[in-house]
């Protein structure tokens, strides 16, 4: 397939100066390869391509639509914007959507892979007038980069230090106006300096099931499954208002009848398809009961630390606090106190337990259906 011109990214070495002495270029070629997102990668496949393509969010879309349209009009780049939300929201969803509205390219890299300022530079210099930049996690900067990158998002120029020592000397270079777009699910941990910086900040919240439920229906059409709607809400009651987690339990549930050799993910199809993934009728995952199984049990329902809880389950922490606890927490089965997580009320019967870890016999059995 001919690579997509909008979405054209930085071919290595194009458009980059020499860099730096002491910088290496095998280094810079590799980072200034942007993703091309009709590579397969990203779950490209089911991600919209327009905004009237993206479901839910409407008061975020509705205020893009005005500052793409004011863009237009000027002809001036987007303003910076910064997104923030939890995985598999759509953040990187808009990101390239933006970009495709307005017929300009973007270039797609993350905090962790910029260690250093020499690592942002090919972006900077490739970013055409009027491109986006897209930066996942940017909340994982490194502090020298994002110093790097504030001249760079306010001035459109960068200050590139050549040499060391006394033989230093710092080269002011003009950069075209470009706009970055940076997404975050902690915003909390961006320093204030560069949450200045973004003109446009707009949260992205967890989808209503309405919202959740349509997305299943156009992604199943993309997929080309017929579902009936019984599966589709079933589906998308399991999703816990995250389109990512609803693209994978369509999935899931398309290779079961297909496993199967059924024409059509049926009600029923999707019931046992979902049961045996073991995502139980609010979406919490094994790993989720498990949690709080050892949260019950093994600490007494708490409170205890959250490390103290990972390393019992042999998971990182990250995980822990990116994946397991935010839902938990949002659903009322987990709380946070200054001493540590503690379990609450609502969980145990969910799961039918009590605190010294003994069935709840009044309980058990009801988490699927
Ligand atoms: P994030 O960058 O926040 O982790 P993504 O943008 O990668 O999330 O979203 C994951 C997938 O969920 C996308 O590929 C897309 O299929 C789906 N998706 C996300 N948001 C929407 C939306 N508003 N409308 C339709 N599909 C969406």
């Amino acid at each position: 397939m001919p690579r997509d011109p909008v979405l054209r990214g930085p071919e290595p070495g194009d458009g980059i100066p020499d860099p730096p002495e002491g910088v290496s270029q095998e280094k810079n070629a590799d980072v200034g390869t942007a993703i091309n997102l009709d590579d397969g990668h990203l779950d490209d496949h089911l991600r919209p391509l327009t905004l009237d393509d993206v479901v839910g969010q409407r008061k975020v879309v509705e205020r893009l639509r005005i500052v793409l349209e004011a863009s237009r009009r000027r002809g001036d780049p987007l303003s910076h914007l910064l997104l923030d939300g939890p995985p598999g929201i759509g953040k990187t969803t808009l990101a390239t959507v933006l970009p495709r509205e307005l017929g300009v390219d973007v270039q797609i890299t993350s905090g962790p892979s910029l260690s250093a300022p020499k690592d942002l530079l090919p972006y900077l210099t490739n970013a055409g007038r009027g491109s986006v930049l897209f930066i996942d996690e940017i909340h994982r900067l490194p502090p020298t980069v994002e110093e790097f990158i504030y001249p760079a998002m306010e001035d459109f120029r960068i200050d590139i230090t050549l040499g060391e020592g006394l033989n230093a000397r710092t080269i002011n270079m003009a950069l075209e106006p470009f706009t970055v777009i940076g997404a975050t699910t902690r915003s909390g941990m961006l320093t204030a300096p560069l949450r200045d910086r973004f003109v446009n900040r707009e949260h992205l919240d967890f989808y209503e099931l309405d919202d959740v439920t349509e997305i299943i229906r156009r992604n199943a059409r993309k997929l080309r499954a017929e579902i009936e709607e019984g599966a589709a809400v079933a589906i998308a009651r399991r999703s816990r208002g995250v389109p990512r987690k609803a693209n994978n339990l369509l999935r899931w549930t398309r290779d079961f009848a297909d496993a199967g050799r059924h024409p059509a993910i049926t009600d029923v199809l999707a019931a046992e398809a979902l049961e045996m993934l073991e995502v139980d009728k609010l979406g919490l995952d094994s790993l989720d009961r498990k949690y709080l199984e050892i949260l019950a049990t093994v600490f007494g329902g708490g409170p205890a630390g959250m490390q103290a809880v990972a390393h019992s389950l042999n998971i990182a922490g990250e995980t822990i606090e990116n994946e397991v606890e935010p839902f938990l927490l949002r659903v009322g089965f987990v709380q946070r106190t200054p001493r540590g997580r503690m379990i609450t009320a609502a969980a145990l019967a969910h799961l039918g337990l009590t605190l010294d870890g003994e069935p709840d016999s009044s309980q058990q059995g009801q988490l699927f259906d």
